[in-house]
């Protein structure tokens, strides 16, 4: 028997990605429900094309409660101009939109993590059709791609721009040469928890040039983090010669995940002290936060210790954890 064709994907773009010049558009995604029987999520989109040349696909909202990809992006489609652009850039500032509407990680629809929901499934959840939609039509567009995060509602980090280290190792040359040029004051080499649905390993098995960033969280962002991840999409276009004009290149601290040490997880809930701030230096071993049970006064708290030698880069934000929460993230200095 002949494999089933897979089914079309239910996503109807009101953009043309070969037209030149500058359009502004959506994403529609039918979604039945109480309130709109043929009702439709319309993820906002701009294309903006100037003869030949290499796409980019520039995204944020991925996790709808991180801030500096949307300001960037929307500020970014507002601004850029065809005539400064040779090839074509693809902006979605808010990929799960739903969330991003909800102010939430996760989709208020389906509880879907968007980035843990790759390839996706055109027939499935609104979530998993989101991510069939970039699997199979928008990554295939793109000859870079750069995928704005930060820490959300319950983490926080040091600013960073990162690629992860590939066995393809052109490829990984080409991304990392992507992260200096973006000039965060920081950027990693970075490993993570766990790669498997993510939007990141989906472009990188296409082979695309694929970078990402933390640059901040809590659920908000700053002058100074917005001002990062505006000036970073704009270094990031001029290196890969789809933006005219001269990159604003600022020192970058590059940072490198060793290992499964560098991640402190809590083993007991309740309020934690920090003991060391962002960006602070460590050594293995050292206490760098304590757990007190809040149950009753007068018992020990647990101690949270660094596994390496490093500088805290990401950490747990707000103030109570519950068992098993990252609460602390190292990295080596390079
Ligand atoms: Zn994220």
């Amino acid at each position: 028997m002949n494999e089933p064709e897979q089914r079309a994907s239910p996503i109807t773009p009101t953009v043309d990605f070969s037209a030149e010049g500058i359009q502004h558009g959506f994403l529609r995604l039918p979604y039945s429900r109480d309130d709109s029987a043929w009702g439709s999520v319309m993820i906002p989109i701009t294309v903006v094309k100037n003869g030949e040349g290499p796409t980019a696909l520039l995204t944020g909202g991925n996790h709808g409660d991180e801030y500096e990809g949307p300001i960037a992006l929307f500020d970014l489609a507002r601004t850029l101009k065809a005539e400064d652009v040779c090839g074509r850039v693809i902006i979605v500032p808010a990929m799960n939109y739903p969330a991003f509407v909800a102010g939430t990680r996760t989709s208020p629809i389906d509880k879907g993590n968007l980035n843990r929901s790759f390839p996706g499934k055109p027939d499935g959840t609104v979530t998993q059709k989101i991510a069939d939609y970039f699997q199979r039509a928008l990554l295939p567009l793109a000859d870079i791609v750069l995928d704005f995060h930060s820490g959300g509602k319950t983490l926080d980090f040091l600013p960073f721009c990162a690629a992860h280290i590939l066995s393809d190792k052109a490829q990984e040359q080409r991304s990392f040469e992507l992260v200096q040029a973006f000039s965060a004051p920081y950027s990693m080499k970075m490993l993570e928890i766990d790669a498997v649905g993510m939007y990141d390993t989906a472009a990188e098995d296409m082979g695309k040039v694929f970078i990402t960033t933390e640059l901040g969280g809590g659920g908000t962002a700053t002058a100074k983090s917005a001002g990062i991840a505006k000036r970073g999409v704009a270094n990031v276009l001029r290196r890969a010669g789809i933006l005219k004009g001269e990159a604003d290149v600022a020192p970058t601290q590059w940072l490198d995940m060793p290992g499964g040490d560098c991640f402190a997880f809590a083993e007991e809930g309740g309020l934690i002290e920090p003991l060391v701030d962002m960006g602070g230096t460590v050594v293995k071993g050292q206490v760098v936060a304590r757990i007190y049970p809040i149950g009753r006064t007068g018992a020990p708290p647990s101690k949270v210790h660094a596994k390496m030698d490093g500088i805290l880069c990401a950490r747990h934000f707000p103030g109570l954890v519950k068992a098993g929460d990252c609460v602390a993230v190292f990295a080596m200095t390079v």
